[in-house]
């Protein structure tokens, strides 16, 4: 999501003339787009926001701006930590960059020399912009479909610093993914906050489906669109409608990132998640039933307040029971301002670590496995990058979510073609083209 706010935010401010640098040091303005999610996501863009704000003569020094997540949590106290930051921008102030840019650039006499800007939009669903204008340079595209969420897990921030679900109209969705393979995207990515409870309580469903699976095939039937993902469900919002789909919706990728965030139906419970860990490994079941190259991974969180040894076995267990392949693990952490920061028997941080590194282990025997099985078998991949590593490497993904590593041809970019697998760490594939 911070991905797609950015690109909207550094195209918004091209068309008014400005221009992108490669380098922060060459930077008239800097502006650092955070995350709230845990604290050391915070602790890391402020001291990030302190380095550019001293490393330079105050004169000739960029002017300095937070916009996001942090900017919305924190607002104007960001001035405590960073009295001389010029720019707050919250998630709902982002098309007003260029604005609040232009008028710090040009201040004088008493213009104010530093901006916050973290209220409510009003009619705030126009806010989530569409990608029509974005510079386009690989072959996947970030869609927004939503922004906001309506559910208060008692660990999270993002209520707070997103506010309430807005939904996008499926007409407006689909204009843009359209108008994105007209623009030669082979795969788009559809982003919301909790993406699958989409236009919940506001649109209606047809024929038992949910507008999210009504959404998913209206995409399908997109010419030249040869994939779509999305991220992040919830459980609770993962019907048969929507599992369904990875039978009947041939665009759709059998891959599914499904936070499940602890394996105790207790620790669910005190997390504000309302769904147990029977319906959750049902889920998995039956998405693996429906289709058997499925592949999934999750979001885990070790550590809660209260949670026990014989807590974390159970979602140890769950863990193995799902046999996820991919995952985000992460240790408890507290945010201010979220009722899981009064709860009793906070969890010592070495046990927190341990059970942090009890299941990445477990991780990367789990990956590994099922990576080893894909060894001779044979991918479609659509290629998107050159490789970070090795001459002449490119880097492509099965629809599975998998990247595959082969050697071939720049041009190659954005191309779909099948590959054969022959070696595999617990992260990544290696294969030839065939
Ligand atoms: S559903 Fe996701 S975004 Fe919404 S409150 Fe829970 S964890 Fe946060």
């Amino acid at each position: 999501m911070n991905e797609r706010d950015s690109e909207d935010v550094a195209y918004k401010l091209k068309e008014k003339g400005y221009e992108i640098v490669s380098d922060e040091k060459i930077a008239d303005v800097v502006l650092l787009n955070t995350c709230s999610v845990r604290e050391q996501a915070e602790l890391k863009a402020i001291g990030k926001a302190g380095h550019l704000l001293r490393s330079q003569n105050k004169n000739t020094r960029p002017i300095v701006g937070v916009m996001g997540c942090m900017a919305q949590n924190r607002g104007a106290d960001l001035f405590d930590h960073l009295p001389d930051l010029d720019l707050v921008v919250g998630t709902q102030k982002f098309h007003r960059v260029p604005q609040y840019v232009d008028s710090l650039i040009d201040r004088v006499g008493d213009i104010p020399k530093r901006i916050v800007a973290i209220e409510d939009e009003e009619g705030s669903e126009s806010e989530i912009k569409d990608h029509l204008d974005t510079e386009i340079d690989n072959p996947t595209a970030f869609v927004s479909i939503m922004q906001g969420c309506n559910m208060n897990c008692s660990f999270c921030i993002v209520p707070k610093t997103r506010g309430k679900e807005r939904y996008r109209t499926i007409e407006s969705i689909v204009e843009e993914c359209r108008e994105l393979a007209d623009r030669g995207i082979r795969e788009v990515t559809l982003l919301g906050q909790i993406v699958n409870a989409y236009g919940r309580g506001s649109l209606r469903k047809i024929n038992n489906k949910t507008p999210f699976v009504q959404l998913l095939e209206s995409i399908d039937k997109i010419d030249g669109l040869e994939r779509i993902r999305f991220t992040s469900p919830h459980p609770i919002s993962f019907g048969e409608d929507l599992i369904n789909c990875y039978k009947t919706i041939p665009s759709l990728c059998e891959y599914v990132h499904l936070p499940m965030q602890s394996g105790s139906d207790r620790i669910l419970k005190l997390m504000n998640r309302p769904y147990s860990r029977q319906r959750y490994l049902e889920i998995a079941m039956k998405l693996r039933e429906v289709n058997p190259k499925m592949r999934l991974s999750t979001d885990i969180i070790v550590g809660f307040p209260d949670e026990t040894e014989n807590d974390f076995e159970l979602t140890k267990s769950a863990f193995e029971e799902v046999n996820f392949e991919m995952a985000f693990i992460f240790k408890y952490s507290e945010r201010k301002g979220t009722p899981a920061v009064s709860f009793n028997n906070h969890v010592p941080r070495e046990v927190k670590e341990q059970r942090n590194q009890v299941l990445l282990s477990l991780l990367e025997k789990q990956s590994l496995k099922s990576n080893n099985l894909s060894i001779g078998k044979r991918f479609q991949i659509l290629v998107e990058s050159k490789a970070k590593r090795g001459v002449g490497k490119l880097m492509g993904r099965t629809r599975c979510n998998r990247k595959v590593i082969y050697d071939g041809e720049n041009c190659e970019i954005g191309q779909m073609f099948n590959v054969q697998i022959s070696s595999a760490t617990p992260t990544t594939l290696f294969g030839e083209k065939i």
